[in-house]
């Protein structure tokens, strides 16, 4: 552990170790980042791995697809096969007027840049034979939406960064942010005190209580999210499906299990990672109906997470307008995996060049939430 740090980063899951990486590749060194237990314990090394770009917030789709074109990359920069597959995404609607939603989607993801079209029933089948597509009456489709497995992507960050000379610090705690006249001039850890005029809050699931610490109120809360896995079979399932009606979504992954989830009705608020036989009883009769042939499929394991969620279900990556250089990277909703690479560069640039270069990020700042709140609705 270093005691003088250019910029510390409080969080080393998929966000902070983004950041990192982002900010060594900018040539800034001294870069600290703490993480208080493992890598890829918190909500990263529990998440689906979902990468998707059909969101109804612009915002969000021009995050995702310049995430796309790095996660492409992402072997080349970083050095690592994160399974990374561009399986596509099929949402699926089942009523005239959600399908009317979706084809407004549909018009300002193209307008975006985006390359997603309406689907009919007859379609989807034809792509999909193994699907029962009672009731459903069409949906979307995006062929360049895809999933990775977002814990090797997280230690692949992680082994880069300390590649690169970052100091990389696992099981501890950042406990204090020492502010003086509106100033950071360090941070307490629980392993000593570090000097830094630099703290970046990445801490997913805690990120309202790091905002604590440096007296802001960030407007996050968590929630737990469950989720499950299968035994694996041969492939069949090609894209991430999601249905928003029925509340799930599900894919495959590269050896054959598949992964699936959906919202809690009642929610537990927090960073509980308990996980309920209800989830299972609501899972398993859906999933067997619209894809029979789960029907005989064991289930090997279920875990949960906390989605670090903002008012507008849209991240918040914001400077502190009371402090100087406490920024922040947090509320991710439920698709800050999907979303790191992009919201990485844009936090290095924020750090190094005073504001995000790449893409234009400033939307998605604390002060939107005084305004009318639009809300990110494709979240399941
Ligand atoms: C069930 C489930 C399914 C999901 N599916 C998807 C999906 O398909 N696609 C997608 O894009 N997203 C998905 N997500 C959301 C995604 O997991 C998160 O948005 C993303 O991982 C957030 O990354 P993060 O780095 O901000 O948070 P985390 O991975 O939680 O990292 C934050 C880290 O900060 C550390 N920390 C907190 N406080 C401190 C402190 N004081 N000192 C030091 N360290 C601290 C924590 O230990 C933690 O490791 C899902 C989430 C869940 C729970």
């Amino acid at each position: 552990m270093i005691s003088n740090a250019s910029v510390v980063i409080i969080g080393g899951g998929i966000i902070g170790t983004s950041i990192a990486f982002n900010l060594a590749k900018l040539g800034v060194k001294d870069i600290s980042v703490f993480e208080k237990s493992y890598i890829s314990s918190g909500s990263t090394g529990r998440c689906g791995g979902g990468i998707r770009q059909q969101w109804t917030s612009p915002m969000n789709v021009r995050l995702a697809m310049r995430s796309v074109e790095l996660f492409r990359r992402f072997r080349e920069d970083i050095g690592m096969d994160i399974e990374y597959h561009e399986g596509g995404y099929l949402l699926l609607a089942y009523s005239d007027e959600e399908m009317g939603e979706f084809e407004s989607n549909v018009k300002m993801q193209n307008q975006e840049g985006l390359s997603v079209q309406l689907v009919s029933p007859g379609e989807i089948k034809e792509k999909f034979p193994f699907m029962n597509l009672e009731r459903v009456v069409g949906g979307t489709w995006c062929p360049s939406d895809s999933h990775a497995n977002p814990q090797i992507a997280n230690i692949a960050y992680a082994i880069a960064i300390k590649r690169m000379g970052v100091d990389l610090n696992t099981h501890t705690a950042v406990d204090g942010i020492d502010i003086q006249n509106g100033e950071i001039v360090g941070v307490q850890t629980d392993k000593g005190y570090v000097k830094t005029n630099t703290v970046i809050n990445a801490a997913g699931g805690f990120s309202h209580e790091v905002g604590l610490m440096a007296n802001m109120d960030i407007p996050t809360h968590s929630e737990r999210h469950q989720i499950l896995v299968t035994e694996s079979i041969n492939h069949v399932l090609e894209p991430m499906v999601i249905s928003f009606k029925k509340n799930y979504y599900v894919r495959q992954t590269m050896h054959g299990s598949f992964v699936m989830g959906q919202s809690d009705k009642k929610p537990a608020q927090g960073n509980d990672l308990g996980h309920s036989v209800e989830f299972l009883e609501e899972m398993a009769p859906k999933m067997v109906h619209d894809f029979p042939f789960m029907t005989h499929l064991h289930i090997v394991r279920q875990w949960s997470g906390a989605y670090n969620i903002s008012p507008d279900a849209q991240p918040i990556i914001d400077t502190a307008e009371s402090i100087s250089r406490y920024i922040f990277a947090v509320g991710f909703s439920g698709h800050g995996f999907m979303l790191a690479p992009a919201a990485g560069e844009a936090v290095a640039e924020m750090v190094v060049y005073g504001r995000s270069k790449t893409m234009d990020v400033s939307n998605l700042n604390m002060r939107r939430f005084k305004r009318q709140i639009k809300s990110e609705k494709n979240v399941v």
